[in-house]
């Protein structure tokens, strides 16, 4: 039987196990509920085993990665499988339009918290990897990792990782954490950003003063905050801070040339977002800025006084929280001081600055297009559907890849079917069945094709030339 026919024949058994899976509020960032990571997570060890996997939870210093392991024939390459069973918060829950915890199906699409990151986005290989079970059709050997940190930064899982190096081991290292581009055609993501982050106060008087006894004599943080953030960005929208692009690696012409086969579409993105796509350094192209260029952003400011009517303060105090995002070349603990010392040495004398929080995110990393893994790939994307495989290098940050990398030893393969549309991080997340089906027929057949040209000794030869 095809993997597409066992699919559509098994389809309401799958949704209805992808519905429990999705009924586990496992929001870690939330100490309230640890229960629930632990009891999904437990969860999905057991439907390892159901499915033929010896597993077991991985414990960490703080919340377990389950982890499972499928032993292949003899010589056979061994392909590890990377996913988080986390989501994020639900709030604000009132924009809801179902509990975010009672999926439903909708449109063809499945409604929940965690439906599209990365609760479908795993649960579609698991499903893969049951079809070839059940077709007698898998002939590599398998490793499932599925934390449950990586919304909140991954620290238990990076804490371990070398303790887990021994058992680890791998050929090939598969992500499915990642997004199409936004026409829709099957995406290989090949550059990661890395990521810092620091939350900074400026605090004046020891409590709010009246404005009527104190406007125009006491110092204000909420205006000195606005003013200090300011002094981040130079004129041609480049960071201020002197250091933060020591060590940047530029792309090369290879990369920026495949990079336009998906091309960034500026009007489609306004339309998307109700923003041009305008911020940040002059001179480079948007895909540029996203892709191959590190960027700055203020994530939040609290200050004083924002409710309803009026209130005549000048505030005691100002918060602002900060995250850069990194590219190759440049070493976040660098970056991070590079930052804090803009900010001292700009900072007003008579306000307190204070960093109250910070913290390293990964660094950002760039994949080798003509890697033997990227031939495989993309040969199994560009057979999914009528639209051919593009190779994107991704914004965005997943601070457990690069060093899981680095442990490996290999590059990963990064390719999922999430979308904007999905609103993996907003209320009424979301993910399309079909795209679901997609993302399972990419992981059977690229299990499927590093099957058939696995060599004796374990490595992987290439099924095209590179
Ligand atoms: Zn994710």
């Amino acid at each position: 039987m095809s993997l597409e026919d066992w699919f559509d024949r098994e389809r309401d058994r799958i949704l209805e196990q992808w519905k429990v899976l999705l009924s586990f509020p496992s929001v870690s960032t939330d100490p309230a509920h640890r229960q629930d990571c632990l009891d999904c997570a437990g969860w999905l060890a057991d439907h390892l085993e159901k499915l033929g996997f010896r597993s077991r939870l991985l414990e960490t210093s703080r919340l377990p990665v389950v982890f499972g392991e499928l032993e292949g024939p003899p010589g056979a390459p061994v392909v590890l499988l990377y996913g988080h069973y986390d989501v994020q918060p639900v709030d604000p829950l009132v924009e809801w339009t179902h509990p975010p915890f009672s999926p439903v199906v909708e449109d063809g699409r499945m409604l929940a918290r965690g439906a599209a990151d990365n609760k479908g986005q795993h649960f579609y290989f698991l499903k893969a990897i049951e079809a070839l079970l059940e077709e007698d059709n898998l002939r590599v050997g398998v490793k499932v990792l599925i934390e449950g940190e990586e919304e909140c930064g991954s620290v238990g899982m990076t804490g371990s990782l070398e303790s887990w190096k021994d058992f680890l081991g791998a050929d090939v290292f598969v992500v499915t954490d990642t997004n199409t581009v936004s026409s829709g055609a099957p995406t290989l993501v090949m550059g990661l950003r890395g990521l810092v982050h620091l939350t900074v106060e400026l605090a004046g008087a020891r409590h709010d003063l009246h404005s009527g006894n104190h406007g125009g004599v006491a110092p204000n943080p909420a205006e000195a905050m606005a003013q200090l953030l300011a002094t981040l960005r130079a004129p041609d929208g480049s960071v201020a801070a002197e250091g933060f692009y020591d060590g940047l690696e530029e792309p090369t012409e290879k990369e920026k040339a495949l990079s336009k086969l998906a091309p960034f579409d500026e009007s489609a993105y306004a339309e998307r977002t109700g923003v041009p796509p305008v911020a940040g350094e002059r001179g480079f192209p948007p895909d540029e800025r996203v892709g191959f260029r590190p960027s700055l952003d203020v994530n939040g400011i609290l200050s004083g006084y924002a409710g309803a009517g009026v209130k005549t303060i000048i505030p005691a105090r100002a918060t602002a929280k900060l995250t850069a995002r990194l590219v190759p070349g440049q070493d976040p603990a660098r970056c991070l001081d590079s930052l804090i010392a803009h900010l001292r040495k700009n900072a007003p004398d008579e306000l307190g600055l204070r960093i109250t929080e910070q913290g390293l995110g990964g660094e950002g990393f760039r994949l080798d297009p003509d890697s033997e893994a990227a031939a495989a790939a993309r040969e199994v994307l560009d057979g999914l559907g009528d639209k051919n495989s593009v190779m994107l290098w991704d914004g965005a940050t997943i601070p457990v890849i690069s060093a899981l990398a680095a442990l490996l030893g290999i590059e990963p393969v990064l390719a999922g079917f999430g979308s904007d549309e999905d609103r993996a991080q907003a209320p009424n997340e979301s993910f399309p069945i079909k795209r679901f089906r997609a993302g399972y027929l990419y992981v059977g057949r690229l299990l499927q094709s590093l099957g058939e040209h696995g060599d004796p000794d374990g490595s992987v030869t290439s099924p095209t030339p590179a």
